[in-house]
């Protein structure tokens, strides 16, 4: 137009600057409109988070503390005819479990990947209320208890941990604030981590992980077993729950750790799972679950002498392990 038809410079600059403000003006909006709906699903995610229903009863529910504080206290743990199923799966994990766990008792865990042992151990944790059948914590349904209180009473360590990007004796602790720092180096002495700490730099005020603090440090596998065997020992509480905790260690350091383990345990009610046999033969009772059920328990001399698969797995795993020792005195 400004060429044939006399449409002047000045408006054809006008003309062309509009249009091309009202695009961007437009993609603007749909840029926004792209944030919002960003926004709004991480909104969506925190709001599900804050209204999530509480199944279990806390301030309101019967008081454990009268046990929380005394480790030497007679707990005595039971599940009655327990089964569950996780939301939305189409088959029960555990089936019809009954197990009595004594006071003091060293009880170990064992069966293939994908038995249900770490669900059979949250069950007793109180992570979980079973779909069908009881808790029991000396005698009373777990449903009914303060479950707060009722955590209070394990030490566990289960395999998906989290460590916060804070100083290693605040992981051990757990709190940044009334932190006893002769038990946190008590604790990590005996988890045998004293030397690696003391040769950092910052030593037990090291940070770890880089993402919040760039002077942090990564601990290996075996590191982080270690530390999360030191926060178990913080805790100090009646029961310790163990789920898997050499499976990042080579087998010098597991019985290492199984040693210590043993040694800090005492009296104390101890749950054990492991899938090296070898590992568990100090309990006191061992039960063999497969595809949710128990079908053997005993001692790890009954269990080999009663030649089920218990033995079975424990032959192949001896002679993987060259611990071929036991074919010699029960064969
Ligand atoms: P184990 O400790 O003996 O390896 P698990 O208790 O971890 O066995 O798992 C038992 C079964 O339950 C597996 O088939 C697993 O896929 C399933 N399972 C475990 N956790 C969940 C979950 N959060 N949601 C649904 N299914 C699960």
């Amino acid at each position: 137009m400004t060429l044939r038809e006399g449409l002047s410079v000045s408006e054809f600059l006008l003309y062309f600057a509009a249009v091309g403000g009202f695009t961007t003006w437009i993609g603007g909006i749909l840029d926004g409109f792209g944030r919002l709906y960003e926004n709004s699903l991480d909104l969506s995610m925190l709001r599900e988070y804050l209204e999530f229903p509480e199944p279990f009863l806390f301030e309101e529910g019967e008081s454990v503390a009268q046990y929380a504080a005394d480790c030497s206290a007679e707990i005595c743990l039971e599940l009655k005819n327990v089964s569950f199923r996780y939301p939305e799966a189409k088959e029960d994990v555990l089936h019809h479990i009954n197990l009595l766990i004594k006071p003091g008792e060293k009880l170990a865990i064992v069966g293939l990947n994908g038995a249900g042992k770490t669900t059979l151990v949250k069950l007793l944790c109180g992570f979980y209320d079973p779909t069908e059948g009881e808790v029991l914590f000396c005698g009373k349904d777990v449903r009914n208890l303060n479950r707060r209180e009722y955590y209070s009473l394990f030490s566990a360590v289960f395999q998906d941990f989290s460590v916060l990007e804070v100083t290693l004796a605040e992981n051990v602790a757990q709190t940044d604030g009334d932190m006893d720092m002769a038990r946190v180096k008590d604790c990590i002495e005996k988890a045998g981590l004293t030397e690696r700490i003391e040769s950092l730099p910052a030593g037990y005020e090291t940070h770890i992980g880089r993402k919040v603090y760039e002077d942090g440090i990564e601990l290996s596998g075996g590191e982080m077993q270690r530390l999360m065997l030191a926060r178990a020992l913080y805790k100090n509480a009646p029961v310790i729950v163990l789920d898997e905790p050499t499976a990042a260690l080579d087998p010098l350091a597991e019985h290492d750790i199984y040693q210590k383990y043993n040694a800090m345990t005492g009296a104390r009610t101890s749950i054990y799972i492991s899938h090296r046999l070898a590992s568990t033969r100090f309990c006191d009772r061992i039960i063999y679950l497969k595809k949710g059920k128990i079908t053997e328990s005993g001692t790890h001399e009954e269990l080999l002498r009663a030649n089920g698969e218990y033995a079975c797995l424990f032959k192949v795993q001896s002679k993987y392990y060259g611990e071929e020792r036991w074919e010699k005195k029960y064969s």
